[in-house]
């Protein structure tokens, strides 16, 4: 379920400032209460104790792990389950957090003339489309946060990680899934018997992932329904292109989503510009094991938005097959690496998230850098236990806030028609009209948010606490203390 304090984010936000003018006039519902950028390429400092590496998963988390591991002087073995690798048909944001990391790392040259930069992000009203809110990607972005903010086709994003860590001499093992996990000795074993073992395992097998409980010393922690479901869908822009009702959508890159109660649809254009992507979420507390049986998909899709703005319901129309996925986020856990030390886990294994903030694969990425800067800076083979725990003090802090993120939009774009809703309109109102603003609802505009989120640099973030460490003997999370 959502957390009651998801109106009092952790992280610094002025994006529910809203609420509180809201709250001052007494106005407020009860419920709302419940408390190198540009694609350089440079030659990093080698790893002094360069290590091998399993990684569980061939994922984006997986894969980014591998590259930010193959970069520095460390050999990485990867064990997918699948018998080929890909990505669903769908597309992905990469914001300039992630994107900064993955163009410094040289994938650039792998995502031309597949990656959109889109100009900017538009909130529309549900009923008619009109802007209610407005953020500049470009040239922002760039600027500000020393990398575009790109959106693509995953099985284009898939394949340019896939590329660049075959180019990095990544070892990979398809039909290849790992059914235990030994923490102590860094060895697991896949189906059909064989074992393999490095000096760490990093298991990138996402949201199902069985190394969590072995981590956990048995614990079963498994992500959590949050009521949100999505259907994820695709429409050919050619016939778009030639509807004069729908045309002006594609005259430029960019990011629309339709905001409405319990429901909201995000859409963009990848693979070049070719194909037009559409993520359709609403409330939905239905048990997820349901959903195969159901043969009217596309029908209940529709009846959800039935009424909505006729420019998006025409889009609606024209989708002829959809996915829907439960979303759910990650249970709060104490750990990410096992007593061994042996054994960790990043990406959506340690801290699944809803879309809302399209940050979860981007935490993934942001994981994988800071793990590839942490183990490439140790001095000794005794440094990597609290190399380790270092590692997981930071990015749980940072990824469980952009957990928080991401369910706080659930909320606030979600709100029906009245007090609330106009507020939160109003609080976007100066960046439709192009006037200064010092907070919004919009956390893409918010400006306390917006350098959180996007102005994050990882591999730094990870190296400051690493140095700060050696000097604080201040003991980090299970008693192990800072000073070696
Ligand atoms: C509708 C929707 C929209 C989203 N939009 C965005 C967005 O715009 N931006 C963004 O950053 N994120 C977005 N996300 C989140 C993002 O998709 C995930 O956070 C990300 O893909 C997680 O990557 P991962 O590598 O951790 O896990 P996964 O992608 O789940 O990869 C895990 C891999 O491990 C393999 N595996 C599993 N078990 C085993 C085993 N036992 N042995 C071997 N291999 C195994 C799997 O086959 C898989 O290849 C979205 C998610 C959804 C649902």
């Amino acid at each position: 379920m959502v957390s009651s304090s998801v109106f009092s984010p952790s992280y610094p936000t002025r994006s529910t400032t809203f609420l509180e003018s809201l709250r001052r006039q007494g106005t407020t519902d009860d419920h709302i209460d419940d408390t190198g950028p540009n694609g350089s390429r440079h030659s990093p400092p080698q790893a002094a104790v360069p290590l091998k590496v399993i990684v569980v998963g061939a994922g984006l988390g997986g894969l980014a792990t591998a590259i930010a591991l193959l970069r520095r002087g460390h050999s990485v073995t990867i064990l997918e389950q699948a018998s080929a690798l890909g990505e669903v048909g769908a597309g992905i944001q990469i914001p300039s957090n992630s994107n900064r990391i993955l163009l410094s790392w040289g994938l650039g040259s792998y995502l031309e003339g597949k990656a959109v930069e889109p100009e900017g992000m538009t909130f529309r009203r549900w009923e008619n489309g009109k802007p209610i809110g407005y953020t500049k990607l470009v040239p922002e972005f760039r600027q500000n946060f020393g990398s575009p903010y790109y959106v693509v086709h995953r099985a284009h994003f898939h394949d340019a990680m896939h590329k660049l860590a075959l180019q990095l001499g990544v070892h990979i093992e398809v039909a290849s899934r790992v059914v235990s996990f030994n923490a102590e000795e860094a060895k697991v074993e896949v189906a059909g018997g064989k074992t393999y073992s490095g000096d760490l395992v990093v298991a990138a097998n996402g949201l199902k992932s069985m190394a969590r409980k072995v981590i956990l010393s048995g614990r079963e922690k498994p992500p959590s329904r949050t009521g949100y479901a999505a259907y994820r869908a695709t429409v050919d822009v050619e016939t778009m292109r030639s509807d004069p009702e729908l045309c002006w959508l594609l005259e430029k890159p960019s990011l629309n989503i339709w905001i409405g109660e319990d429901r909201h649809v995000m859409t963009y254009t990848i693979a070049g510009g070719k194909s037009f992507n559409m993520v359709l979420s609403h409330v939905d507390h239905s048990d997820p094991t349901t959903w195969n049986e159901n043969r009217n998909t596309l029908e209940d899709m529709r009846n959800y938005f039935k009424g909505w703005d006729p420019c998006l319901t025409k889009i609606i129309s024209m989708i002829d097959k959809a996915m829907k996925w439960p979303l759910l986020s990650g249970s709060k856990v104490d750990r990410w690496v096992a007593p061994s030390t042996k054994l960790i886990m990043i990406g959506d294994a340690a801290h699944a998230m809803v879309p809302y903030m399209s940050q979860g694969a981007a935490m993934a990425v942001e994981d994988g850098a800071a793990l590839g800067e942490i183990l490439s800076t140790v001095e000794s083979r005794d440094q990597i236990p609290h190399a380790l725990k270092v590692f997981e003090r930071v990015r749980m802090e940072r990824s469980s806030q952009m957990q928080e993120a991401s369910l706080l939009n659930g909320k606030i774009w979600h709100f029906a028609d009245g007090a609330e809703q106009e507020a939160r309109d109003e609080s976007m109102r100066a960046e439709v009209e192009g006037r200064h603003f010092v907070a919004s609802a919009n956390q893409w505009s918010d400006p306390v948010t917006q350098w959180w989120a996007y102005g994050y640099n990882a591999e730094e973030e990870v190296l400051k606490a690493w140095k700060a460490s050696l000097t604080d003997p201040k003991p980090l999370s299970n008693g192990v203390h800072s000073m070696l």
